[in-house]
């Protein structure tokens, strides 16, 4: 890990005094936006399959709600603490904000090892973790979502325990369910599809062809298998390059993305696909290639490596992949970064489209939240994309500029109570 890696939570602050002061924001208005709202810690017993008790800690930050219920996912993993908690509950705010969808920012965590445990323990202590903050979720005040470690079955028993305690189906308590319990549509590829319509829209501004243009994706899961997928299915543009956690596999010829999750799915990896040669995580990230995707993990791009980066344009379908140092390096390198929060932020926008039917009871085809998140995703760009090129900054300064101008403008309307 590279030397200025730092507290996430005092990394999401430095953002937005960084915003802040090119906002000309006064004091007490920035001070507001570095306290999270509310935090809840929970310590709640849980019964383990060998008959022991164990006691979990997880938590629930709700960060700001100025423009509107608060939104964001559950992570179950062992390194959680209530300092990424608060972060990765502040970059949803912003996310929510840049997107132009009425949510404020929330995070959720269990610190716990999912690994290690069985399906009934996992369950139980999920329920048991719903129950919990079911004193600050609901449909109208606090909707989590899945994240790391968590997937549509944890909602389906978060849905289940709310619903238990409430008397009545709540579908619209979480999203990120599975389509029999009002799930939507297009939900699981919607973070791709979203980072595909950004880079169509990056490419568009800067001349790019993207028939046949090249193409290296970091992480070969949800976000970045759909990447992929989609980049070359709909755009035409040539996989070189693909990466998970055993290693990376290269091809100056290209290959189909479909065909190499078959490979993973029997192999449990992407490394060994007939016809490719393999690279490392590292050097993937350095391939001379149009378009770069990191999709995997955080800190990936650093002032170590980023003078060595070689696309035109790095579309984050992760969070959090580039360092603010690197970041300043590729500005200066004329390498356009797609900043997370508006990269990857079609997963949150395909929620919304969920919550939104939930409450309306009506739900939708596939091509209508497609189309939606097109107009959504196409409108986010275009605020970001004239914010730096109007400014001169970068696409991470403005995308920062443009949520937090929203959030603050929330502000001005509403005031401070009392
Ligand atoms: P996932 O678990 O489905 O996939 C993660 C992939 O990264 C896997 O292929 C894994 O093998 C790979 N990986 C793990 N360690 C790696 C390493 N050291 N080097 C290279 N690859 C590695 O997760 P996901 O949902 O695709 O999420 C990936 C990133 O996208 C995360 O940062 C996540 O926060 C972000 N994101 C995802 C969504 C979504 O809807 N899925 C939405 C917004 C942001």
């Amino acid at each position: 890990m590279a030397k200025e890696t730092l507290n996430p939570f005092e990394i999401a602050k430095q953002q937005i005094d960084r915003a802040g002061k090119k906002l000309k924001l006064e004091a007490g208005l920035l001070d507001i936006l570095k306290h999270p709202k509310r935090e809840l810690t929970v310590n709640f017993p849980v019964k383990m399959d060998n008959g022991s008790t164990k006691v979990f800690t997880g938590y629930r930050v709700q960060y700001n709600d100025a423009r509107g219920p608060f939104k964001g996912g559950i992570r179950y993993h062992w390194n959680v603490s209530l300092d990424e908690v608060r972060a990765l509950s502040c970059w949803m705010t912003w996310k929510c904000a840049v997107m132009d969808i009425p949510y404020g920012g929330a995070k959720g965590g269990v610190i716990c090892n999912p690994k290690e445990m069985s399906k009934n323990e996992l369950e139980r202590m999920t329920r048991r973790y719903a129950s919990e903050i079911s004193i600050i979720i609901g449909p109208a005040k606090d909707i989590p979502a899945p994240d790391v470690y968590t997937d549509s079955q944890t909602m389906a028993w978060i849905m289940d325990t709310i619903s238990m305690e409430t008397g009545f189906p709540v579908p619209g308590v979480v999203t990120g369910k599975p389509l029999a319990i009002g799930g939507s549509l297009g939900r699981d590829e919607a973070t791709a599809r979203g980072a595909m319509y950004a880079t169509r829209e990056a490419a568009k501004r800067m001349k790019i062809n993207l028939k046949g243009a090249t193409v290296a994706v970091q992480g070969f899961g949800n976000a970045g298998y759909h990447y992929a997928r989609l980049m070359q299915d709909e755009l035409g543009a040539k996989i070189l390059a693909v990466s998970d956690s055993k290693g990376g596999i290269s091809s100056e010829k290209g290959f189909d993305p479909k065909k190499v999750l078959v490979h993973k799915e029997k192999t449990g990896s992407v490394v060994n696909f007939p016809g490719t040669k393999k690279v490392s995580n590292e050097d993937l990230l350095e391939l001379d290639v149009d378009v770069l995707a990191p999709s995997a993990l955080e800190n990936q791009i650093t002032s170590e490596n980023a003078s060595r980066i070689k696309a035109k344009i790095s579309t984050e379908c992760a969070n959090g992949p580039t360092t603010p140092e690197a970041d300043d390096i590729l500005f200066k390198k004329g390498v356009l970064v797609i900043p997370d929060i508006l990269a990857n932020g079609g997963g949150v926008t395909v929620s919304y489209f969920e919550w939104v039917q939930d409450l309306a009871n009506f739900f939708w085809t596939k091509k209508e939240v497609d189309e939606k998140l097109e107009g959504v995703m196409t409108r986010a760009f275009e605020a970001v994309w004239n914010m730096h090129d109007e400014k001169k900054i970068d696409m991470r300064q403005a995308a920062y500029m443009v949520a937090i101008g929203r959030v603050v403008e929330a502000y001005r309307w509403r005031g401070i109570y009392p």
